[in-house]
């Protein structure tokens, strides 16, 4: 998803390391405590393609390392395309198919779509309790979101307000609305009791300091991605760009590696 193959919806939101990080990096990258086997990860993405573009490397890993993953997509991507004559309702049927062979590429079984209109997402207390009944259901151990401070995406990218309105709403449902019986008290008539999430993976931050060696499972990172056939125009130019952007830059020439970063938060330590 290059300038060329972007679709409104999504242009500049690939996450990748900033310079700033660029500049820093020590020569060996930290890592990241992995979820442990049976761990279950929770992602609250905005739009169809954002789990593969921000975490799909690290979602294969952790599918295939035992983890239970699920996607809760906040939108259907109704406004993936920058033309008048598009169906809307249409497109964004087409793009939960894609958004489910994508998860199923990838090793997640539960893709859940809260069908909010793309592009108008504000974290108000309606966002915050659906994504507070999403974390009660799932029950989670870690949850992924955006980083909600990244107004600037990379060197000259707007983030889209879609991601930031995402991460602040699901940053504010882990903490506290989720584990408390005093939020949103309606849901425990739906019998979804509190929960506490443990750590939150936060994307496309600005000040990464969680490393994922995603070496192993960038293929299926892309593999992923192709099936998001509505939003891309020319897979192999975004191909040779992805794997440009997620190469490792403190990884010795001879012994490259492909990595996700993330700034993580333990809300309830
Ligand atoms: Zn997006």
């Amino acid at each position: 998803m290059g300038r060329a193959t972007r679709s409104t919806n999504g242009r500049g939101d690939i996450p990748r390391p900033s310079m700033r990080a660029r500049r820093t990096a020590p020569a060996v990258a930290v890592e990241a405590p992995l979820p442990a086997d049976g761990q279950k990860v929770l992602v609250v993405l905005a739009h169809p393609d954002d789990p593969e573009y921000f975490c799909g490397g690290s979602v294969a890993r952790w599918a295939a390392e035992g983890s239970d993953v699920a996607f809760c997509l906040v939108t259907s991507g109704d406004k993936g395309a920058d033309t008048a004559d598009v169906d809307a309702p249409e497109l964004a049927r087409r793009r939960e198919e894609e958004q489910r062979a994508a998860a199923k590429v990838l090793g997640v079984r539960t893709v859940v779509f809260l069908g909010r209109p793309d592009g108008m997402l504000e974290p108000d207390l309606d966002l915050r309790r659906d994504i507070v009944r999403a974390i009660r259901r799932f029950r989670p151990d870690t949850v992924i979101t955006c980083d909600p401070t990244t107004l600037f995406s990379h060197d000259k990218g707007i983030n889209h307000p879609d991601h930031r309105a995402v991460g602040l709403a699901t940053l504010d449902a882990v903490y506290p609305a989720a584990g408390s019986a005093l939020f949103f008290p309606d849901l425990l008539g739906e019998g979804l009791a509190p929960h506490k999430v443990l750590r939150v993976y936060l994307a496309g931050s600005q000040s990464p300091d969680t490393t994922i060696d995603v070496s192993l499972y960038f293929e299926r990172k892309l593999q992923a991605l192709r099936c998001h056939r509505s939003q891309i125009s020319d897979f192999d130019e975004l191909a040779a760009e992805m794997r440009r952007r997620y190469l490792d830059p403190a990884a010795p020439p001879e012994a490259p590696r492909h990595i996700e970063r993330f700034r993580s938060l333990e809300p309830f330590d």
